[in-house]
């Protein structure tokens, strides 16, 4: 009798255990039934698929089937028809100078900067600029599918509030250049400043503080120097311009007899954490310097399209292993933030350089926007595919159009047919920015009303000289 009713007992509990392990989890997130795109080591596609999301977590990415049998979800988003894939990432950027898109186009970049942008900015750089300009990227960057990026601007402080309160992930770095700017007088309040900055927002979970020396050539060897041992002291990114002119080049050569790449390295400059943007006038050596330094570099096909500096050597980067991302520059010199539109620029520029079609295939180019990015800002643990233990940072792309009909290769319509205007759904660190095209953290009409009106005070600024 006691046997009998001991034996009850443990099948209650066994049942019990049965129905609990079958009970489904209640998570935060599911997005379901659309074509997902793990971007994972074997590039697996789930045609559909399913992503799992608790907090700001990947948990499991599986068919719809199985993810519905193990999962409740408080909000579940239907992606059928349409192409879920991890967040882009764009490696350089200058946020708030999309407050000077199309104020002066066609020029050489040294005339550009020189007669344009840099008095522009002495100008009309303020912490209010800032915010306005920053809110308006962070806009057009959750509307083209953009989920994180890495920033070079002054008062970066302000980028960062402005990025956190959009929900986006960014590795912001504090400009420091040689010449008097509008939130520091000399280098070393520069240096100060970026110092405070990397205090105040190192434990942050959407923002990586870094510091942002400009270029070689806008820099003392004592300041490049400074900037570097500031980053290595605090463990943070470094992110500086980097062979982006034949100019550039020149004058290193002038100066130091050596080429830019070259020039760091003797100052002891390059460590891993390092992102260097353009790497444009780069020779083998120079290539396998940044390789064996781990140095990040982020390629910006429009960007050097735009004011012809010259054409980045992708395919031997990707070749010698460098740690290659993609990015837009900032939207004065490009004039867009649109991600999908600097994979498809990079393909095409791949290939007409080196006279191969086979050149940075659609893979080749998703991979650059995806875990190139993630890899350039060391950041591959975290983000730029969709696996258990990463951070939920996926968009879901609309593919109904005419111009994506029929949809043969989701991969070649990412690269080749896609705008950042299909994008429908922007999710960073698991919260949803953008369903459907509606925002949930910026209000669009009123981030563009602050825009506008601002400009009118950058057009008043430019007429002045
Ligand atoms: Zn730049």
């Amino acid at each position: 009798m006691r046997a009998r009713c001991a034996l009850a007992v443990l099948a209650a509990a066994l049942a019990h255990l049965a129905a609990s392990a079958q009970a489904p989890r209640s998570i935060s997130l599911i997005v379901t039934g659309g074509t997902v795109l793990t971007q994972n080591g074997s590039r697996q596609v789930l045609a559909p698929g399913a992503v799992a999301v608790n907090g700001a977590e990947i948990l499991e990415v599986g068919t719809p089937q199985a993810i519905a049998a193990r999962y409740r979800a408080a909000e579940t988003l239907d992606a059928a028809n349409q192409i879920v894939l991890p967040g882009l990432v764009n490696t350089h950027t200058h946020a708030p100078m999309v407050m000077y898109r199309g104020l002066a186009d066609d020029l050489a970049l040294m005339d550009w900067l020189q007669k344009y942008i840099f008095p522009a900015e002495a100008r009309t750089v303020s912490p209010e600029m800032v915010r306005v300009g920053t809110r308006l990227a962070a806009l057009e960057m959750i509307e083209s599918g953009t989920t994180t990026y890495a920033d070079m601007y002054y008062f970066e402080e302000e980028i960062a509030r402005t990025t956190r309160e959009a929900g986006l992930r960014a590795v912001l770095g504090q400009t420091i250049i040689q010449f008097p700017v509008a939130d520091a007088k000399t280098p070393a309040e520069g240096l100060q400043r970026t110092e405070a900055f990397i205090k105040a927002f190192r434990n942050d979970s959407l923002i990586t503080p870094a510091v942002a020396p400009h270029a070689m050539y806008t820099l003392d060897a004592a300041t490049l120097k400074a900037s570097a041992d500031l980053a290595r002291r605090y463990e943070v990114p470094v992110i500086i311009h980097l062979a982006e002119t034949e100019d550039e080049l020149r004058i290193a050569r002038e100066q130091h007899r050596m080429s830019p790449t070259a020039y760091l390295e003797s100052l002891g400059f390059w460590r891993a954490g390092t992102l260097a943007a353009h790497g444009v006038w780069v020779d083998d050596a120079d290539i396998e310097i940044l390789e064996r330094r781990q140095v990040g570099v982020s390629h910006n096909p429009e960007s050097n399209m735009k004011l012809a500096s010259g054409t980045a050597p992708v395919v031997k980067y990707l070749a010698a292993g460098v740690r290659l991302g993609l990015g837009t520059d900032g939207a004065a010199s490009n004039n867009d933030l649109d991600m999908f539109e600097a994979m498809r620029q990079a393909g095409f520029l791949a290939k007409h350089a080196s006279r191969d079609p086979t050149a940075l295939p659609a893979q080749g180019a998703l991979d650059l926007a995806t875990l190139g990015g993630a890899r350039a800002l060391g950041m591959e643990a975290a983000i730029g595919s969709l696996e258990p233990g990463k951070k939920a940072d996926l968009i879901v792309v609309a593919t109904g159009r005419a111009r994506q009909t029929p949809v043969y290769d989701p991969v070649s319509h990412l690269v080749y047919v896609t705008r950042g205007d299909d994008v429908r759904t922007t999710i960073v660190n698991g919260k949803v920015l953008m369903k459907d095209g509606h925002l949930r953290t910026l209000d669009r009409a009123a981030v563009i009303r602050a825009a506008n009106s601002l400009a009118q005070s950058v057009r008043a600024a430019v007429k002045e000289r």
